[in-house]
């Protein structure tokens, strides 16, 4: 069975042919657990330009090796592994300094190359806008450069555990590193979604002063408080955001990070449309965030924006001196040893955002629930 795509909300699971085989580096895997990504939801409204009819999504998913390459090395059939979100080809110039995310090799999309000058690393079930490889909502993948993109899991790490390694986990990681957040810095956190909600437990770890989390659904904010020990902002009753964080932190946060982007609010692919001729609009996120960090602050958009936005609030990232990082896709291979074995030595556990489990034959129903933000879905585990 596999999750395919077949037009606007329109996915069906269905039979499929295992995939074989196809170069030396390649590893079959029967997939032991997958999930719904933000992301995925984008490809499910059809506003991905590349998609096409039959394309099987997914870019989170964990499994154990079945056949191997004659090529592979560090792998062997029966091993439990989890897969990267990102096909990173390990040789070329990025691959080497660890930056598995922005492989050369592995994706060609002429989209990216024009709007970016240099696409990105392909992703698993992202169709042709991300290299055009089958995804991982499948009982079988193929997992391009094995020897790369798969780590190994130890027994004493259970699937639900493992499974975020392969993107929400080094992605919110990822963007605490890359907002400079340390012990006694504050940092106000724009999106109690997964992402969000990971990364306040990092800055909790890291000895931050104070993590306050911006959102509307009050589940979710009421979760970074109980996990996380956030203050928390509820935007639709503090209409004025970056008020609230003054009069949390009087000379502002020291570290912003963006974990929701406009396209939640206001539709995705503005940038894009923008650059084709159409309308656009501005986010109010990284405007807020500019605002709203102290002098010299830094932060970080680890949410995904896409091409042009307008009315970018550019007088404040030069007047008060602020870092602006953009984090990328975050480059899983660089931190998913590390991350494990904090997840093996129970300092860190991604299952506080696990809310639902389903099984490979709801998938249907689940990417209706999400899409319309219904049964108060954080994230899932989806058995296959
Ligand atoms: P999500 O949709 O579950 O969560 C986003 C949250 O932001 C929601 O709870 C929403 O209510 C909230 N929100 C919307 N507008 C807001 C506003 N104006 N102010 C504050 N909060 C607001 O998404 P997620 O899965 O947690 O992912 C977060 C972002 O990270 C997405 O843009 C996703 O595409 C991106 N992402 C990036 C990478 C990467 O490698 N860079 C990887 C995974 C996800
Ligand atoms: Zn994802
Ligand atoms: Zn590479």
């Amino acid at each position: 069975l596999t999750l395919q795509w077949f037009g606007n909300k329109d996915v069906r699971v269905v039979e499929a042919p295992v995939p074989a085989i196809t170069e030396p580096t390649d590893v079959i895997c029967k997939v032991t657990g997958t999930t719904v990504c933000g992301s995925d939801l984008h490809l499910y409204r059809k506003e991905i330009l590349q998609l096409q009819a039959g394309d099987i999504l997914g870019h989170e998913w964990m499994g154990v090796v079945d056949e191997v390459g004659s090529g592979i090395k560090n792998v062997k059939k029966g091993d439990r592994v989890v897969a990267s979100f990102q096909i990173a080809c390990g040789t070329c110039k990025f691959c080497k300094e660890g930056l598995s995310s922005m492989c050369d090799t592995t994706n060609s999309s002429s989209l990216q190359e024009k709007l970016y000058g240099k696409p990105f690393a392909g992703l698993f079930g992202y169709s042709h806008f991300a290299g055009g490889f089958a995804g991982g909502q499948a009982e079988w993948v193929r997992c391009p450069f094995g020897d790369v993109n798969l780590l190994k899991i130890p027994d004493s790490v259970p699937d639900e555990k493992a499974l975020f390694l392969s993107d929400i986990i080094p992605t919110s990681y990822h963007a605490v590193q890359c907002a400079e957040v340390k012990e006694g810095k504050s940092v106000a956190i724009w999106g109690a979604g997964p992402i969000g909600l990971l990364a306040a437990k990092w800055c909790q770890l890291a000895g931050a002063s104070r993590v306050i989390v911006i959102d509307h659904i009050k589940e979710r904010l009421d979760l970074a408080k109980k996990t996380s020990g956030c203050d928390i902002i509820n935007f639709d009753k503090d209409q004025d955001v970056v008020a609230a964080i003054y009069k949390l932190e009087p000379d502002g946060v020291d570290c912003g990070i963006d974990a929701a982007a406009f396209r939640y609010t206001k539709g995705w692919l503005h940038g894009i449309q923008h650059a084709v001729g159409l309308e656009t609009d501005s986010s109010e996120i990284p405007n807020e965030a500019l605002r709203a960090v102290r002098k010299f602050g830094t932060i970080s958009l680890v949410a995904d924006y896409a091409a042009l936005t307008n009315q970018f609030l550019i007088g404040a990232l030069m007047e008060k001196g602020i870092t602006l990082r953009g984090t990328g896709q975050a480059p899983v291979q660089k931190y998913w040893k590390n991350l494990l074995s904090k997840i093996e030595s129970g300092e860190f556990d991604p299952t506080i955002i696990l809310s639902h489990r389903f099984k490979i034959d709801e998938f249907r129903e689940l990417y209706d629930a999400f899409d319309k933000k219904e049964m108060g879905i954080i994230k899932t585990f989806v058995q296959t």
